[in-house]
């Protein structure tokens, strides 16, 4: 099966503070002829530095969340127009710790997911099982929920990117197996086309979960797997780099 052109995006959370923008400077040098797309989603307060830092390269800034609303009332948040104002081409939403330590539920993650598409940005959407759910033999089933509760109708290949990754992988070192992989992501596919036809075989799908450049070459290798997205090896760009290398 032909290859979708991956993106290997980094998620750098509570992570950063100007000192952190030599990183972009190491990355927007060494992405030079990659062949894939790649980003980094730095903390709200260095989106606009990093924007301008990684200007006439083709590394992608962008934000971790956004508020479903454009303005308002709203302490603390920031909205998806925000991001691109800021200069921010994408916006990660439904993250696990979004909704672990926020309680985001579906719908939430869903109108969130439209604020990014009215600013104009790409959206990562992530899904995933806890470790107690894929005990229980629940990951398809609770993959299959949350893509019916999370992604709008609209998506498309051009607006939307889904994201992978099992709960119990991320930050832990832990990474699932290729078989389980593959099979997460083929469920994945099977219900996007159930619903968007064959537009969803274009819609890239990451996997996210202690990628690290030791295993970045096999997981993004498997069928389905059109990416990754990388919490803890995206903060050192030798590290990122080498992942992003790996990638087709
Ligand atoms: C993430 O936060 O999306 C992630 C995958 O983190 P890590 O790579 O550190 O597991």
């Amino acid at each position: 099966m032909a290859k979708l052109r991956q993106l290997v995006a980094g998620n750098w959370k509570m992570n950063g503070t100007a000192a952190s923008l030599a990183e972009i400077d190491a990355l927007k040098a060494g992405i030079a002829g990659a062949t894939a797309d790649v980003a980094i989603c730095p903390p709200a307060t260095l989106i606009a530095q990093a924007a301008a830092r990684a200007a006439g390269s083709a590394l992608m800034i962008g934000g971790q969340d956004c508020h479903p609303k454009a303005n308002g009332a709203h302490t603390g948040d920031i909205a998806a127009e925000m991001i691109a104002d800021a200069g921010g081409k994408l916006v990660i939403v439904g993250h696990s710790e979004r909704r672990a330590d926020h309680k985001e539920p579906n719908e939430l993650v869903r109108a969130k997911a439209e604020a990014g598409w009215r600013a104009g940005l790409l959206v990562v959407l992530c899904i995933g099982e806890t470790e107690a759910e894929r005990k229980a033999g629940e990951t398809n089933a609770v993959l299959s929920k949350q893509l019916a509760g999370s992604v709008p109708e609209g998506a498309t290949a051009a607006n939307t990117v889904i994201a992978y990754e099992p709960v119990w992988a991320i930050g832990t070192g832990l990474t699932a197996s290729n078989d389980d992989i593959a099979a997460a992501h083929a469920h994945i596919r099977a219900r996007l086309a159930e619903r968007f036809g064959d537009g969803a075989k274009a819609v890239r799908i990451l996997y996210g979960g202690s990628v690290k450049p030791s295993n970045a070459g096999e997981i993004l290798k498997l069928d389905d797997v059109d990416g990754a997205l990388v919490g803890g090896a995206s903060l050192k760009a030798a590290d990122f780099l080498a992942i992003v290398a790996a990638a087709k």
